[in-house]
């Protein structure tokens, strides 16, 4: 449907792009395996690791999320490993799914929804199973908005136990600061249509000195996926297979606007936005499913008021006030509904976004 007017898209991904950003979606297309690639694929490969706080190995795969998740999983075990999955949410739930897919042994250590998940409990499943060689864990958990403490997560794991520490940070990286080598993450994904500003399509992952190692002897089947294509193909400026040319273009644009920005001030505004959504709906007297100290500066979860269908409601938002909300899934399916405010959000979309809870609601009152 096209308004005159742009969707205020409040969604967790894909967020707004800029008309700057999408422009460089419509370049002519140019050789990925010229040079003219080659200076692209490395200077966004090193941009993206200066967001990642990595000097370690990061490559960039057509993919979305999901594929940068499997990626990970796939490059450092085999059938059998044992692995420990962090889960508060769906996300985590995958990230479980796809491991136990290809034939690990995973132990499920499960949050409440709604709760980030318990650093000591980590730590009590680790005592419990000298034999896990990875944990799985969720930075910022998209379908419930809580954000897990992966910083002390990871001191357990890495100082503590020595063991791979495989973070899904999709809805997380390139928003709120996660600190890949300081806090030793052997593996984390991203995907770009969440903070990075930039259309779906492209997902990254970072891919340390241990994560090699364990790739060494990782027999998980893989093609596609397989990271040592992509390292060979990358000391020649090339990705093994033919990449997405113009999501490169507008991640390129993309990376300088938040570079430019400079990153502490992109994480200041993700946490000065998410506090003006979260007090806007708190102030129509909503409740919140995340607890204030694990509440996501990304995705915020509300609780729907009694006797209030989600669809009706989103669709009311939507059709009435130009303002596209998510819903709950799976287990929050007609519980709850989410506002995405990563990437770029003004303060226009907050209030307009309040206004819309607040009149939608008000008519199915
Ligand atoms: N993990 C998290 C935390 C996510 O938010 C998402 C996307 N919503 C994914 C994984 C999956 O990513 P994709 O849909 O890009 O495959």
């Amino acid at each position: 449907m096209s308004t005159s007017k742009p969707t205020n898209l409040r969604i967790p991904g894909p967020t707004p792009v800029t008309p700057e950003i999408l422009k460089e979606m419509s370049r002519l297309m140019i050789n990925h395996r010229g040079e003219e690639f080659r200076h692209l694929i490395e200077s966004v490969t090193k941009r993206l690791k200066v967001i990642y706080e990595t000097n370690q190995d990061l490559h960039i795969l057509t993919a979305s999320g999901t594929g940068a998740m499997e990626t990970a999983i796939v490059n450092t075990l085999s059938p059998g490993d044992n692995v420990l999955a962090i889960t508060v949410g769906a996300f985590g739930d995958r990230f479980a799914k796809i491991a136990e897919i290809y034939g690990a042994d995973v132990t499920v250590l499960r949050s409440a929804l709604g709760e980030s998940a318990d650093p000591d409990k980590v730590m009590s499943e680790l005592n419990n199973n000298p034999n896990i060689k990875a944990v799985l864990v969720t930075h910022n958990e998209t379908s419930t908005g809580v954000t897990n403490d992966v910083e002390s997560i990871a001191k357990i794991v890495k100082q503590d136990f020595g063991k791979l520490l495989l973070v899904d940070g999709v809805s997380s990286v390139g928003s709120v600061p996660l600190k890949t080598d300081d806090w030793k993450c052997d593996a984390v994904a991203s995907a770009s249509q969440k903070g990075w500003m930039a259309p779906p399509g492209l997902a990254f992952l970072s891919f340390s000195l241990e994560s090699w190692k364990a790739n060494a002897s990782s027999t998980m089947p893989k093609f596609y996926f397989d990271l040592r294509e992509y390292k060979k193909y990358m000391e020649i400026g090339q990705p093994p297979w033919t990449p997405n040319l113009s999501l490169f273009f507008a991640l390129d644009k993309a990376l300088d606007l938040m570079l430019t920005e400079g990153m502490h001030n992109v994480h200041a505004r993700h946490v000065k936005t998410a506090q003006k959504f979260r007090d806007g709906v708190q102030e129509l007297g909503l409740e919140l499913l995340a607890k204030t100290e694990s509440a996501s500066n990304t995705i915020t979860s509300v609780i729907l008021p009694e006797g209030i269908d989600a669809k009706e409601f989103l669709y009311i938002a939507r059709t009435e006030h130009n303002v596209e909300l998510a819903g709950g899934q799976q287990a929050l399916a007609n519980k709850i509904f989410r506002i995405g405010h990563l990437g770029l959000v003004t303060d226009d979309e907050i209030t307009e976004t309040i206004s819309a809870i607040k009149h939608s609601l008000e008519k199915l009152k």
